[in-house]
């Protein structure tokens, strides 16, 4: 079933972009995309963005199948040097936030100016970890989602809407 249409996607991401022109005004911005589910958003996000912008990504993996496994795993450092820049974050989804605090933490070590985190999604009734989005894009129930660039078991990342698995057969 559709959750989200990707109507609904583009028209939010571009308010999206229209706040974060608004508090950046003309700084620049290293942003890192967090591999692989944020790509299609990102990808979207960027073409509105008005500032200069350098682009970097980092792999993170936490899940297996349907479900969190609350470890972390980086398979995919920072290749640029973010100290003293501003970073902003790309994520897919907010679930848990182990991945985002963990991120955090990581990114934090190499002193960066400041760090702002947009998700496309955020699921708020799942949050172990004591982290908030700056910018969200949609809050939705404790549903498994997939689509524009959501996996399902690694595939569908490229259905342009956000499905929900329940009628998945
Ligand atoms: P967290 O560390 O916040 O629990 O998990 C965040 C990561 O888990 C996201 O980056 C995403 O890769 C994955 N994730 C969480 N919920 C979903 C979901 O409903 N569908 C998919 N495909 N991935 C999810
Ligand atoms: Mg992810």
């Amino acid at each position: 079933m559709i959750l989200i249409t990707k109507d609904e996607i583009q028209t939010r991401t571009k308010q999206l972009a229209q706040q974060i022109n608004f508090d950046y005004k003309r700084r620049e911005v290293v942003i890192v995309g967090i591999l692989k589910g944020s790509f299609m958003f990102m990808g979207d996000l960027l073409k509105h963005l008005t500032f200069d912008v350098v682009v970097d990504f980092i792999q993170a993996e936490s899940y297996e199948g349907e479900d969190s496994t609350g470890n972390v795993v980086l398979k995919h450092e920072l290749t640029t040097n973010i100290k003293g820049k501003h970073v902003l974050i790309i994520e897919d989804i907010l679930d848990t936030g182990q991945t985002l605090s963990n991120i955090s933490v990581y990114l934090s070590v190499y002193d960066p100016l400041s760090v702002k985190i947009v998700v496309l999604l955020d699921k708020p009734s799942r949050r172990i970890a004591q982290i908030k989005a700056d910018y969200t894009g949609f809050k939705i129930e404790n549903k498994f989602v997939y689509g524009y660039g959501l996996d399902y078991k690694q595939k569908y990342r490229n259905l342009p809407d956000i499905h929900t698995l329940e009628y998945l057969v």
